[in-house]
C-alpha cells in the first residue's frame, strides 16, 4: 500500500504524470496533473472518469448560463435587435419588425436547449452526491475494518502479556 510507503518517508510517485511528491502529499504537486495520491478512490476523479461527452457539454453550458456574461450578452443582443428593427440604428436593414417574431422564435428554441442542458447538469449533480456518499462509505468501512484488526491485535497482545505475567507470578 502506498500509504505505508508515504508513512516511511519515501517520496510518492504520481501514477499519472510520474512526478515525485513529498511523502505526505495528498494531491500531485504538478499543477497540470493534481491527481489524488491516496489509497482510496477520489470522488471528483471518479465522477470525471465516468462522465459522458454530452454531460460534460451540459456542465459547460450550465456554467456559462450561470455566468453574469450570459445576461450581459443577452441584454446587448436584445438592445441591438430592437435598435436595428425599430430604426434607431438607421444604417442597417430591418429584418424583424415589431413585435419581433423572429426574436421570439429564436428565444423559444434557445430556452428549450437551455432547459435540456440545465436538467442534464442538475441530474448529474444528484448523481455526484450519490457517488460521493458511496466513496465516503467505502472509506469508512475500510477504516473501520483496519481499526477492528488493530483492536483485535491489541487484545491478543494484552492476553499474551497477561499470560506471561501470570506465569511469572506462579514461579
Ligand atoms: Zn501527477
Amino acid at each position: 500500500m502506498s500509504a505505508s510507503v508515504g508513512a516511511q518517508g519515501r517520496h510518492i510517485t504520481c501514477p499519472r504524470c510520474g512526478g515525485e511528491n513529498p511523502p505526505d502529499g495528498v494531491f500531485c504537486g504538478n499543477p497540470d496533473c493534481r491527481k489524488a495520491l491516496g489509497e482510496f478512490k477520489y470522488s471528483a476523479e471518479e465522477i470525471d472518469r465516468e462522465s459522458r461527452f454530452h454531460e460534460r457539454i451540459a456542465d459547460r453550458v450550465a456554467a456559462f448560463i450561470g455566468n453574469p456574461y450570459f445576461i450581459v450578452l443577452h441584454a446587448v443582443w436584445f438592445l441591438l435587435w430592437v435598435a436595428i428593427n425599430t430604426g434607431v440604428i438607421t444604417m442597417s436593414v430591418r429584418f424583424d419588425n415589431y413585435p419581433f417574431g423572429l426574436l421570439g422564435i429564436i428565444l423559444s428554441i434557445e430556452a428549450i436547449f437551455i432547459t435540456g442542458f440545465l436538467l442534464i447538469s442538475q441530474n448529474r449533480q444528484s448523481s455526484f452526491a450519490v457517488k460521493r456518499s458511496e466513496l465516503d462509505y467505502e472509506v469508512n468501512v475500510r477504516t473501520f475494518r483496519e481499526i477492528q484488526s488493530v483492536k483485535d491485535l491489541l487484545q491478543s497482545m494484552q492476553q499474551r502479556i497477561e499470560r506471561i505475567e501470570d506465569s511469572l507470578r506462579e514461579r
